[in-house]
């Protein structure tokens, strides 16, 4: 029995990577796996540490998962999709521009990060289209993201800007990449990947939404240890079901005043004497951030 990690999965072949020597192998599953308190439809994802029986082709079972991260179904009593396990960090690739990514969305997938526990790095595309203006607000928004304890990186790929730094940031880690469509994925993954050649899709107007070309999670490894996971939209990486009650806590700065608040169970909406809402006031907690949390709060369905 060998000790492996699986870098593709296309439902009912894995490859899997022998962590001794090196070399792929594809193998099936044996029988029937079910995992405790998960309800999913994959049972094995990219990203997983498994023993296999190379003479068999077949992983014979999973070893413990540091995490993972799962994709839920629109419909909340189906099953989710299990996206990829031991994940190291999240990178959202994001632009300013064409398309433009909104700090709702940008805060959404810190949400989503949060409920993961897996640290988060936002990297904003595209700078060499951004005037002076455009440049200063994302200082702004950088400093915001970075006083917050996440990640933030500047980066052009049609210029090679950020990418020495980029690669830094992914070397030695397991990182699943996501973004909208058109914010420059595939190119930076190409920069970052050059012998993978991955199909970017073009998009001709930035309201235009590109095609997506990957299916399945798949992971790539450009240097021994640095392992990079590209899934499919970000849009499909929506949020786990999370109750109102606890939204708050997915906000790392809102937890430290929340204990102030004079209601134990205040939703920091219209409660008084609410230590959120006067932290707002205050100018102690970031305005966008709150009004991402009402937006979140507000709409039912968090995954759009
Ligand atoms: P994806 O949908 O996120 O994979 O985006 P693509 O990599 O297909 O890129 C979408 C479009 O943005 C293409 O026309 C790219 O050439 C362009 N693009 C990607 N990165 C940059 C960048 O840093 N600057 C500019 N100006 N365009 C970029
Ligand atoms: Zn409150």
């Amino acid at each position: 029995m060998l000790e492996g990690i699986v870098f593709r999965s296309t439902g009912s072949w894995y490859e899997v990577k022998d962590l001794v020597q090196g070399r792929m192998h594809s193998c099936r599953l044996k029988g029937k796996f079910k995992i405790k308190n998960l309800k999913v439809t994959n049972p094995i994802a990219v990203g997983d540490k498994v023993l296999f029986d190379p003479e068999e082709a077949r992983i014979e079972d999973i070893l413990p998962r540091e995490n993972y991260v799962i994709r839920q179904s629109v419909h909340k009593s189906a099953h989710a999709h299990l996206l990829a396990a031991n994940v190291d960090q999240l990178v959202l690739i994001a632009t300013l521009k064409s398309p433009r990514t909104s700090l709702g969305f940008i805060d959404r997938f810190l949400v989503t990060a949060e409920t993961f526990r897996i640290p988060a790095i936002l990297v904003f595309n595209k700078i060499d289209l951004y005037n002076t203006e455009e440049l200063e607000y994302l200082e702004q928004v950088g400093e915001m993201y970075t006083d917050l304890g996440y990640g933030f990186a500047t980066t052009s790929a049609l210029e090679g800007k950020g990418i020495e730094e980029l690669r830094e940031t992914l070397k030695g880690k397991t990182t699943l990449i996501s973004g909208h469509s058109g914010v420059g994925k595939s190119t930076l993954m190409n920069t970052l990947l050059p012998e993978l050649e991955l199909a970017t899709s073009e998009i001709s107007d930035f309201s235009d939404k590109g095609v997506h070309t990957t299916t399945f999670a798949e992971m790539f490894e450009p240097e021994e240890g640095t392992r990079i996971i590209d899934s499919p939209g970000i849009k499909e990486l929506g949020l786990i079901d999370i109750e109102k009650e606890e939204l708050a806590h997915y906000f790392p700065e809102f937890r430290r005043l929340m204990g102030q608040c004079k209601f134990h169970n205040c939703l920091h909406i219209n409660e008084p004497k609410c230590a959120v809402k006067q932290g707002v006031e205050d100018g102690e907690l970031y305005i966008s951030r709150y009004n991402s949390y009402l937006s979140m709060f507000e709409n039912d369905d968090n995954r759009r």
